[in-house]
């Protein structure tokens, strides 16, 4: 009988959630496990990096990396998974376009220390200890990867071959990839494997979507309960739906939750919050520049809100850091 194609998963930068998404493909899975020999895949099976330095390179049919990359440690088993695998796929929205942990990347390295291990009031630090990559102990010297001052995507470290977008990626797009993988069906390489569309194109209120609309109050669902059947944005909601890839069965919509934007922009959109700043701008009701700025003041947390899952991603990057 011929070998499996070997499958490795890995998770970088994440909350873990992609993880879950694999193993949300309950009785599927078996199909997964029937077909493929899975050769890596740390939240579930105790395989060693030695194990996969020992592989001939190329011997892995695909490698399926979430996460973002923050520290060297999850640099070098990238390199190493791109080294060992035919094909690398972005898994989720950190590994895409860098997710919610990329939001550090309005931040310094130093900024995230001071907060995380000096400034928080519930700390018992008097010390003011941080992780260091260097300590000896007893004579010893310990090691911990660096901690890098930017959160990049995937792309920005490996060559990536596909992606899988989501936040995180249903299953049946991933056991639909895993399927198209194994039959050799892809399509061109670096292509996203969701419809191009967007998702106000699917969306169950798209009829109660206004061609002309004028907002002249931005609400917010942590303070008032959106009408569950008409669109978030005719009511003053921000929905990234007109900037963001649809194909996750518009699962926030159903929730009565507007879309946030994890499944990143459709083909050929360069930066997501711009494309949808530039949709949101033409359908708030002040027209004159003071009106519009008193009208956005009402976003606390603008670039968490038009970037949250696609900072790393788009040409801002990061916020300037002092030179
Ligand atoms: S803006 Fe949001 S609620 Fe309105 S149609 Fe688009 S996705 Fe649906
Ligand atoms: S509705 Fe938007 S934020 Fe929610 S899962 Fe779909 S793409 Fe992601």
């Amino acid at each position: 009988m011929p070998d499996k194609p070997k499958v490795a998963f890995y998770w970088c930068a994440s909350c873990g959630g992609c993880e879950e998404a694999v193993v949300d493909l309950a009785e599927d899975i078996l199909k997964v496990v029937e077909a493929v020999d899975i050769v890596l895949w740390p939240v579930a099976l105790d395989f060693k990096r030695t194990d996969v330095e020992a592989m001939a390179d190329g011997s892995i049919a695909v490698a399926f990396i979430n996460g973002a990359v923050r520290m060297s440690e999850q640099e070098e088993w990238v390199h190493l998974l791109r080294r060992k695998a035919q094909l690398v796929v972005a898994l989720g929205s950190c590994a895409h376009l860098g997710g919610i942990p990329g939001l550090a990347n309005l931040s310094s390295r130093e900024e995230i220390f001071a907060t995380n291990y000096r400034d928080v009031a519930s700390l018992d630090n008097p010390e003011g200890t941080v992780p260091l990559e260097r300590v000896k102990v007893d004579g010893e010297e310990l090691t911990l990867p660096a901690f890098f001052d930017t959160v990049r995507t995937l792309d920005q470290v490996i060559d990536v071959d596909y992606y899988l977008p989501g936040c995180a990626p249903p299953p049946d797009l991933i056991l639909g990839a895993v399927s198209a993988i194994l039959k050799g069906e892809l399509p061109p390489k670096g292509a996203v494997l969701a419809p191009n569309k967007a998702q106000c194109d699917v969306c169950p209120r798209k009829d109660t979507k206004p061609d002309r609309t004028a907002i002249s109050e931005i609400k917010r669902v942590a303070t008032s309960i959106p009408d569950p059947e008409t669109c978030f944005l005719a009511q003053g909601y921000v929905c990234l739906g007109p900037a963001t890839r649809s194909g996750c069965h518009e699962r926030c919509i159903h929730g009565n939750m507007p879309c946030r934007g994890c499944f990143g922009p459709m083909d050929g959109v360069y930066d997501q919050g711009a494309k949808f700043l530039s949709a949101f701008a033409s359908v708030l009701a002040p027209k004159d520049e003071a009106g519009i700025e008193a009208l956005l003041d009402q976003i606390p947390d603008p670039a968490g809100t038009f970037y949250r899952f696609s900072l790393p991603s788009s040409p801002l990057h990061r916020r300037r850091m002092a030179s």
